[in-house]
Formats: structure tokens, C-alpha cells, sequence
């Protein structure tokens, strides 16, 4: 995933499992002189939320000398989750957010100039978006899902250093490294369907152990079989690379501008 030399973009929210990577990174860097470590954090305008997450990432980069960038919803795209929440629409708050942030992301990773972007996803994670593109039937995220990234052309490429760190570990390990998280739920985290498989999978998990590695081998055996969209351009509207004419974040907004 990584090189000795690599410059990492680390995505960290706030919570338990960004942070305790970022623990992780920060002395991996230290040891390695070549290497850089850039945290950078994604305001998406959530009051009551974002806002004290990111004071905790503001805290503990200063406290362990690691550079921090922050970018927001507002002006990369002109609106935040709570304005698009509150406007009409024919998706979950979470499918825009989805698309937004990881666009978002990889900006922040392309101005901090990042060969790597690095987000703090466990086991769980892994597990809970394989269900999820297979109950979506979304074949060409089931053909990238891969922990080690690809080097996709426009896109920092994106690594999960925790891929295969059960969240409950990611936790023991923030607790005894007495690091200090977020630990309150976004309040629009109930809308998306990622909560009804986190919960079946945690229940399945209790029930027949080791389900959620099983989820996420499978899922990586699929990948090289599923055929994914080819990036056939640039967007007509922002730019950015597409599998159309034009991108998946350029026609949400217009959708929501349009009130669709
Ligand atoms: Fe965004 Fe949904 Fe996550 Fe909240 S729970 S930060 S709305 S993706
Ligand atoms: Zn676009």
C-alpha cells in the first residue's frame, strides 16, 4: 500500500478508527524520514457534529505535530449536508454525502499534492460496503473494491490501512492509547441503509463468527471478475473524470437545484 517515500493524504473525521490510524501513520512517518503525513478533514456543514470532530482532529494533530488541512462542502459545492438535507430529494442525506465526500476528498488530497489517500476504514467497513454493492447491484464499485487502491487516472489513489481491523479492535486500541474521539453518531446516519447492514452483520457476526471476514474475502474475489464503467472523459461541467458526460457529483447538485 505504501512506499518508503509515499506522501499521505489521511482522511480523519474524528472518530475512533481515522484517529487511531492517524496514531499508527504518525509513527510509522517518524521512523521513515522520506515519507510525508498530510490529515486532512472534510467539513460537510453538520451542526453539532462535524464541528466537534473536528476540534478533535484539530487537538490531536496539534498534540502530535502532523499538518492539517480542512475543506468543506460549502465551498467546494456551494451547499452543506444540512442545507441539502433540508431541501427536497430523492435520495438519502447519506447517498449525497457519499458522493461528495469522496470527491472532496480527493481534492483535498490533489492541492496537499498526496500519491496516497489513506482513510481509517476497518473490517466492518469493508464487510458493510460489500453487502451494500451487492444489494445495490452496483457492479463497478464491486469490480474497485480494493483495499490497496488503483492508480485511476485524476484520483489520488486511496488505501485502507485497517482493511482487515475488526472496529472493535480500532476501538480497544484508541481506548488504550488513551486517544480521544467522537463518539456521537451523525444525526443522519439512521436514514442510510449502511445502518440496517451494519446492524444485520453485527448480529450475524455473534451468531457465526467470522462472517464479516468471509463478506470481505468473498467481495475481493469477486472484484477482478466484475467489469467495471471506463473513465471515457471529462466532465463537461467541473472538469473532473467521468464515466459521462457528465460526473455523478455535477448531476446531484443539478438535481437539487432543479428540486428533483
Ligand atoms: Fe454523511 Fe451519512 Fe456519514 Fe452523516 S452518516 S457523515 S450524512 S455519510
Ligand atoms: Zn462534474
Amino acid at each position: 500500500m505504501l512506499e518508503h517515500d509515499s506522501r499521505i493524504a489521511l482522511g480523519v473525521s474524528g472518530g475512533k478508527d481515522s484517529l487511531s490510524l492517524l496514531h499508527i501513520l504518525k509513527d510509522l512517518e517518524a521512523e521513515r524520514p522520506e515519507a510525508e503525513l498530510i490529515v486532512v478533514s472534510i467539513d460537510e456543514g453538520i451542526r453539532g457534529y462535524r464541528d466537534e470532530a473536528l476540534r478533535l482532529t484539530e487537538e490531536a494533530t496539534d498534540r502530535w505535530g502532523v499538518e492539517w488541512v480542512s475543506i468543506g462542502f460549502r465551498e467546494l459545492f456551494g451547499l452543506t449536508m444540512d442545507e441539502i438535507a433540508a431541501m427536497e430529494r430523492r435520495l438519502s442525506t447519506c447517498s449525497y454525502c457519499g458522493v461528495l465526500r469522496r470527491r472532496a476528498l480527493n481534492e483535498a488530497a490533489k492541492n496537499v499534492e498526496a500519491d496516497r489517500l489513506a482513510t481509517g476504514h476497518t473490517l466492518d467497513d469493508m464487510a458493510q460496503s460489500a453487502m451494500l454493492n451487492l444489494l445495490r447491484g452496483d457492479i463497478n464499485r464491486m469490480a474497485l473494491f480494493d483495499p490497496g487502491g488503483r492508480g485511476l487516472q485524476g484520483f489520488v489513489r486511496r488505501i485502507k490501512p485497517l482493511c482487515e481491523v475488526p472496529e472493535r479492535e480500532s476501538a480497544l486500541y484508541a481506548y488504550i492509547n488513551n486517544i480521544d474521539f467522537q463518539s456521537i453518531p451523525c444525526p443522519y446516519s439512521e436514514e442510510s441503509m449502511r445502518s440496517e447492514v451494519r446492524r444485520y452483520l453485527n448480529r450475524a457476526e455473534v451468531m457465526h463468527p467470522g462472517t464479516k471476514h468471509i463478506v470481505y474475502r468473498t467481495a475481493l474475489k469477486i472484484a477482478p471478475e466484475a467489469n467495471t464503467d471506463r473513465i471515457r472523459g471529462l466532465c463537461k461541467i467541473c472538469g473532473e473524470p467521468s464515466t459521462g458526460t457528465i460526473c455523478r457529483v455535477c448531476r446531484l447538485i443539478s438535481d437539487l437545484e432543479d428540486g428533483v
